[in-house]
């Protein structure tokens, strides 16, 4: 009934660990889903962890958009889809197949269709404006879930992802 005399402090000092676990560095696209009729994610600026983009292709009509999640529109759309929204296609590809993520926006992949960029090609859609907040709001719950395990330990590379919101 003594033993709990010598619990080694540092045994119990693993309990408090400090929530303000942030990843130092984002993966470059932390979260891509195909989910309410479109292909949507956010994309990291690169450097800064406080600047993501949310970068979406709507299913069909391809109508594609990119701004900050704060909603300033992507500098570097300028009637064409910018390097987010390439970057959204390579990583859907890596994480759906070429195959599913065509299917989904409907682009035939059947005549050498491999990447995001041949993807991006085949795009005949224009700037549709949508707001990033409810994408946003996805891709935090999404961090938070990840983080839950993480609580004693170094954040896990950020390049996994249980394909939630997939399949519709
Ligand atoms: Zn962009």
């Amino acid at each position: 009934m003594l033993e709990t005399e010598h619990v080694p402090w540092e045994r119990r000092g693993l309990a408090p660990v400090l929530r303000a676990v942030r990843p130092r560095k984002l993966a470059k696209v932390p979260f891509v889903e195909l989910a309410d009729g479109r292909l949507q994610g956010v994309v990291s600026s690169g450097s800064d962890i406080e600047r993501v983009y949310v970068s979406s292709i709507v299913a069909g009509s391809h109508g594609f958009n990119c701004s900050t999640n704060n909603n300033r529109p992507c500098g570097g759309l300028r009637g064409a889809p910018c390097k987010h929204l390439h970057a959204l296609l390579d990583e859907a590809v890596l994480q759906y197949g070429v195959e599913r993520v065509g299917r989904y926006l409907r682009i035939d992949v059947t005549d050498g269709v491999q990447t995001g960029v041949d993807l991006a090609r085949r795009l005949d859609g224009h700037h549709e404006p949508t707001p990033a907040a409810v994408v946003f709001s996805r891709f935090l719950r999404h961090l938070a879930y990840l983080e839950l395990p993480a609580a004693d330990g170094p954040l896990p590379e950020l390049d996994w992802f249980p394909a939630t919101g997939a399949g519709r």
